[in-house]
């Protein structure tokens, strides 16, 4: 008798073996298949790029295999680290039950999580989780926040992709709950009787199985994994954004590595921030000579250039700046276009001394705010959108992360604002006249037209616009609605800009207006708001989005000390500009001699190079796209 267990024992032990490879998938059969499930779904459901998902564009080629092998090295490590009890019933030394059920349940909770909120996006901006999104999500504050989800949560989600994975996580608890209720009834059960030699071959053959299935795996998907890993080496953001330039670039097929590559560009950005330190090093300042004493720049935000009065919109939205425009004293520049359509992008365009196109990065120079303060101007920043001292760790990594920096921003600014107001009216109030400075920079960082629409102006005094007076049947009421909101926004904008003029009335001053990017406000047809975050940019997004309004306006005493350089302000206006030149145009205002200065930069420059290419996102070039 025991000599033939024995002999059993020699013979099939290497089965017995073969059959623990099966073993990870059986004791987490569940989790195997609907995580398989989840992870299959959502590469079914985002096909990238979007605009090709009905024309033929496949899901990633991998899919299963890839799954395979991911979810059986998890499948691993639960096995591992699963309560395990000796042949005694004591339990050996690995995890306690109770902590081992709560770490699935938040790994189910982690993976079910990140696939709506990827699918979500995919829904509603057209792209899957990135850096930019995670970005946009720290840009967000806690009161935006509330505004996105009103504008952007509804029902209809339900019946979108999004309804597949809610779909599965609720079979997947039915099944839980069935599982429970049934465990008794299932010990009470005798089931036949079943030889160990048979389980073991049966075992063994699954084991077979896995084993193929897994080299097959490794070989197909070895060469994705080996770019997955030079990926999250990189170094550098610029490093990654090369690496993605790579015919064989890693294909992030499932959310979790989405967010988790979100996570390591965003960590990225954050060593700019030493860049900008050494790029602090290059100012160098031979003289000034206070050209223009009172320098103004308002920057506002989200503002549709074909929404303003003062280009030809239908509409009277500006009648303040039109009137000055009539009267002379503003000049509406006519071919501007913004870099980006995303605040924090533009930020550091507009504020660096960097131009697109240059061989380093934008943070590789320095800031034109420390410039004009290493040349003796008093800089003021009053932002209506970043503070210094956000309490909220949200602003990290965002357009504010290297102002919200303590030690840059001194660098920077000698004052700023500690309070953020509902209203830009609020903000214009806490612009104090400062005397006995040579010169002063102040930059306006407006709310200005930022969704909520209906949030950003008093409704008593500007709900001038009302969705009657908007023929569009092509629109929803609703869309109407928020069209009018839109056009009550700038109108309040238009006032916002004339108090801030008014306060440079008497003084020799010059006013700069540019928002940081356009919005689209159901303008052609895919009839939407907001702005469209693809990765390809069409005539009709450029139009909305990157198509802003820029103008000067020159105090009497500035037009009248400064007749030649308000002469080139005027001639100078419909030349094509990209406002990542912006800073050069200021250094001229200020008299600045710096060898950072371009003059083939500076627009009202006879040196003004017409010819730049002006490049959208890092990629099309709007003179292109314009023709
Ligand atoms: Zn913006």
């Amino acid at each position: 008798m025991s000599g033939e267990k024995l002999e059993v024992r020699g013979i099939i032990n290497p089965l017995k073996w073969l059959g623990w490879l099966f073993s990870p998938i059986a004791k987490n059969g569940a989790f195997f298949v609907f995580m398989f499930a989840l992870g299959w779904l959502c590469c079914q459901l985002e096909i990238m790029p979007y605009y090709l998902r009905h024309r033929g564009a496949q899901p990633y080629g991998l899919t299963v295999p890839e799954l395979f092998l991911d979810l059986y090295v998890v499948c691993v490590v639960l096995t591992i680290i699963r309560p395990h009890y000796s042949s005694g019933g004591s339990k050996l030394f690995t995890l306690h039950s109770s902590l081992f059920t709560f770490l699935k349940a938040l790994l189910y909770l982690f993976l079910y999580g990140i696939a709506i909120v990827d699918v979500f996006c995919y829904v509603r901006f057209e792209s899957t989780l990135t850096p930019t999104m995670l970005m946009l999500v720290g840009e967000t504050s806690s009161q935006e926040a509330g505004e996105f989800l009103s504008a952007y949560l509804s029902w209809d989600v339900l019946t979108s992709e999004v309804g597949w994975i809610l779909l599965l996580m609720l079979v997947h608890l039915l099944w839980t709950v069935l599982r429970w209720r049934t465990a008794k009834l299932r010990k009470r059960m005798i089931l036949p009787k079943v030889s160990p030699v048979v389980t073991m071959g049966f075992r063994a053959v699954l084991g077979l199985l896995v084993v193929w299935a897994l080299w097959s795996a490794v070989s197909q998907c070895w060469d994705n994994k080996v770019a997955m890993q030079r990926l999250f080496a990189c170094n550098t953001l610029g490093e990654a954004e090369h690496e993605l330039t790579r015919k064989d670039h890693a294909v992030l097929y499932v959310p979790p590595y989405r967010l988790a590559f979100a996570i390591s560009a965003n960590r990225l950005a954050s060593h700019q921030l030493l860049q900008l330190e050494k790029a602090s090093a290059k100012i160098q300042v031979d003289s000034c000579c206070f050209r223009v004493p009172d320098i103004v720049l308002v920057i506002g935000e989200s503002y549709n250039k074909h929404h303003s009065q003062l280009y030809g919109y239908d509409k009277p939205t500006t009648p303040r700046q039109v009137a000055m425009a009539e009267q002379g004293s503003l000049v509406p520049f006519t071919d501007v276009v913004s870099s980006w359509n995303l605040t924090s992008f533009v930020f550091k365009h507009m504020l660096s001394l960097y131009a697109v196109g240059d061989s380093s990065e934008w943070c590789d120079e320095p800031l034109f705010p420390e410039v004009f303060r290493k040349a003796g101007y008093h800089v003021t920043f009053l932002t209506n959108q970043f503070l210094p001292k956000a309490k909220e760790a949200v602003y990290d990594f965002s357009g504010g992360f290297f102002l919200s920096n303590p030690a840059l921003s001194s660098r920077l600014f000698d004052e700023r604002n500690t309070e953020l107001y509902h209203y830009d009216g609020d903000l214009v109030k806490e612009l104090q006249q400062r005397d006995g400075c040579k010169g002063r920079l102040t930059i306006l960082h407006l709310m200005g037209s930022h969704v909520d629409y209906q949030a950003r102006y008093p409704q008593k005094t500007f709900r001038q616009f009302t969705p009657q007076q908007y023929n569009r049947p092509e629109l929803t009421a609703k869309q109407r609605q928020t069209l009018a909101h839109y056009d009550n926004s700038l109108l309040y904008n238009d006032s916002i800009l004339a108090a801030i003029i008014n306060l440079f009335a008497d003084k020799d001053a010059v006013v700069i207006y540019v928002p940081d990017h356009g919005e689209e406000v159901f303008d052609n047809p895919p009839y939407t708001n907001g702005r469209r975050h693809n990765a390809d940019i069409d005539y009709p997004l450029a139009r909305n989005e990157m198509e802003i309004p820029f103008w000067v306006w020159g105090s009497p005493q500035y037009i009248e000390h400064h007749p030649y350089g308000w002469k080139a302000i005027q001639e100078a206006k419909d030349r094509p500009m990209m406002i990542d030149a912006l800073p050069h145009f200021l250094l001229y205002l200020g008299g600045i001699s710096t060898p950072l200065y371009r003059s083939e930069l500076n627009v009202i420059s006879p040196d003004y190079d017409l010819k730049r290419p002006r490049i959208l996102k890092g990629t099309t070039d709007y003179n292109q796209l314009k023709k």
